[in-house]
């Protein structure tokens, strides 16, 4: 019951494998890409607790030796503190050029991993284990690495590519439902950016990838890599703005409202997404661009499934000015203007400078 979906890209290939208890075979599955039976795990505390013994157990058995290294769950871990400490640690347990890294966990240690395999040594192969719904459906595949600063998220990075990526997704049985439903959130996204026939199968059948009826995830974490491996697939470093740029649609506001409730768990970057696409839908109605039943239709659906649709149901009273500020420092701004991922309807979306500060003001003041 294992799916392959692979991943072109101009100089490189990659399989994303997808089915249930991967983790056991994850030492067969890799054995074929290793130059040498050594790997460096790295994963955060939660997941090692719950999945690291099932991979090294794995490893083992494939003869496959590995050094783990922990981090912290959460997303204060992207920080250059974090980043400084990971790669003393794999310096100091003499990591060679050769030698890859295992992301075993969500975003944070994929992104974080990632951005260590690609500047430790000046760069050693890569591995993504995902395991969380996020993580398997959108971070672990694309090739974007790295950490937040005190400006703004993701702002320090790399493009680096895994050499495989393994999502078990029977390791989402351990995940808490509200960090499956703000992973949930990345595939309705994948829906609203150009894929209608997408969303359409979220309306109808959300409540079972949601229930973890097992057919369906897969079914859901296949759907949308083949997405974004499509939209990847001409643009790998996104230098286009009709390319991986959409993928950010309802991102740039989301980072903000993260930013302003300063990533302490309040709300999930999943959770900002799906917030951040209502918003962009209303501004999309309101300037006379996106049909209001297409944003009916939005908002209605991520609230059947407990998603946060309007600034107020985060509870965090927010001051429209200060979102505007952190908005500044995106970085999807060229020219000094920022570039917003706009909609004229479900999977149509396009990009714009053109959006004035009146208007968005005016929507986050109406909302919050
Ligand atoms: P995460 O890595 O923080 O994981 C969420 C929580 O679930 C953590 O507490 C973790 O310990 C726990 N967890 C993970 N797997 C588990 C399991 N199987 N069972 C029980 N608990 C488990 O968060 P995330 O939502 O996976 O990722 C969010 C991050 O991903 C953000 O930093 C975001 O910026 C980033 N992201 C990156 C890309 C990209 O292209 N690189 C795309 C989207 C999001
Ligand atoms: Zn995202």
């Amino acid at each position: 019951n294992m799916r392959t979906l692979p991943i072109q890209l101009s100089d490189t290939q990659y399989n994303v494998m997808i089915g249930s208890q991967l983790l056991e075979q994850a030492g067969a599955l890799i054995s074929p890409i290793l130059s040498q039976k050594k790997v460096f795990i790295i994963a955060d505390e939660n997941v090692a607790a719950l999945h690291l013994q099932t991979l090294t157990d794995s490893l083992s058995h494939a003869q496959i030796h590995y050094e783990t290294i922990l981090i912290p769950p959460g997303e204060n871990t992207k920080s250059f503190k974090h980043f400084e400490r990971v790669i003393n640690q794999l310096l100091e347990k003499n990591i060679e050029r050769k030698t890859p890294i295992i992301a075993l966990g969500g975003g944070v240690t994929g992104d974080l991993s990632g951005f260590a395999a690609a500047s430790v040594l000046r760069g050693v192969p890569f591995i993504q284990i995902p395991t969380t719904l996020l993580s398997q459906v959108d971070s672990s595949v694309g090739g974007k690495t790295g950490i937040n600063t005190s400006i703004g998220k993701n702002l320090v990075g790399a493009f680096y590519q895994p050499q495989i990526v393994i999502a078990d997704t029977q390791t989402l049985d351990t995940l808490p439902h509200r960090e499956l439903v703000a992973g949930y959130a990345e595939i309705v996204k994948a829906g609203l950016i150009d894929d209608p026939e997408l969303f359409q199968w979220c309306e109808e059948n959300g409540q079972k990838i949601l229930s973890k009826d097992h057919q369906y995830i897969d079914e859901a974490v296949e759907r949308a890599c083949a997405f974004k491996a499509r939209i990847i697939k001409n643009d790998e470093f996104e230098q286009s703005s009709k390319g991986r740029n959409l993928l950010n649609l309802g991102h740039s506001l989301g980072h903000t409202l993260e930013a302003e409730l300063e990533y302490d768990g309040r709300i999930l970057h999943g959770e900002a997404v799906a917030l951040g696409c209502c918003l962009i839908f209303k501004l999309c109605t309101r300037l006379g661009l996106c049909p209001s039943e297409d944003t009916s239709r939005v908002l209605k659906h991520f609230k059947s499934v407990g998603l946060p649709t309007s600034i107020k149901d985060l509870n965090s009273p927010m001051k429209a000015t200060n979102l505007l500020r952190h908005l500044q420092h995106d970085k999807k701004v060229k020219d000094g203007k920022l570039l917003f991922i706009l909609v004229n309807g479900i999977g149509k979306t396009f990009t714009s400078q053109e959006v004035n500060e009146k208007d968005l003001y005016k929507l986050l003041i109406e909302d919050g």
